[in-house]
């Protein structure tokens, strides 16, 4: 059997536009496209999983709310380019938990967030079957034929394969820091991140050596 080529980012935006997806949406998936640099499975979730969680709490992208993802993978590029909720500016955590999930919480000033979880449903996949064998990484779901099926799923099934829990979490805010020099490479860290005597990076995070 002959190979079915996957879609390029353009052949995705030409099926937004023929699905009749709402344009806001579309320039999410747009984004979140060049950003991610491909049209991956998962940051196409993505984008529907950040547009429902948004909604669920009648927040917007300019909102300032505190992310979680629950997996490494696609996933967290979806609110760094909605939300601009990045690792840098600490409105974004990531979790690896594997579940393709995420959490919203708006910030507050007191000892609990309340928020959204948005995960993928299991049972509510059933009705799309290349989406379940792909999600379940199952020897069915054949990438060389398979890979543009998917996508339809995914932008035929948006939100509908998505089911929510109301939470809460813990919020750890800002503490005050003291600096410490480690006495093994002669640099900074704060005090709290040293490891007995000495930084992770010369300790259990070591990961180069000096040529
Ligand atoms: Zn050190």
């Amino acid at each position: 059997m002959q190979q079915i080529p996957e879609y390029s980012n353009e052949d995705v935006c030409e099926r937004l536009v023929a699905l009749g997806i709402d344009p806001h949406l579309q320039d999410y998936f747009r984004r979140c496209i060049d950003f991610h640099t491909y049209a991956a499975p998962g940051i196409l979730i993505g984008v529907f999983m950040v547009d429902y969680a948004l909604d669920l709490i009648g927040k917007t992208p300019a909102d300032k709310i505190f992310v979680t993802c629950e997996s490494y993978k696609c996933l967290p590029d979806a609110p760094q380019v909605i939300m601009h909720a990045t690792v840098g500016n600490h409105q974004l955590q990531v979790l690896p938990i594997g579940k393709f999930a995420i959490t919203l919480t708006p910030f507050t000033a007191k000892e609990y967030a309340e928020g959204v979880r948005v995960y993928i449903d299991r049972k509510k996949l059933e009705k799309y079957p290349v989406y379940a064998a792909w999600f379940d990484n199952r020897p069915d779901f054949k990438p060389a034929y398979m890979k543009r099926q998917l996508v339809d799923e995914i932008l035929t099934a948006q939100r509908n394969v998505l089911s929510h829990e109301c939470i809460r979490m813990k919020v750890t805010h800002k503490k005050k820091w003291q600096s410490a020099t480690c006495p093994s490479c002669g640099e900074q860290i704060p005090k709290n991140l040293m490891e007995g005597d000495i930084c992770a990076g010369c300790g259990s995070l070591s990961y180069y050596e000096s040529c």
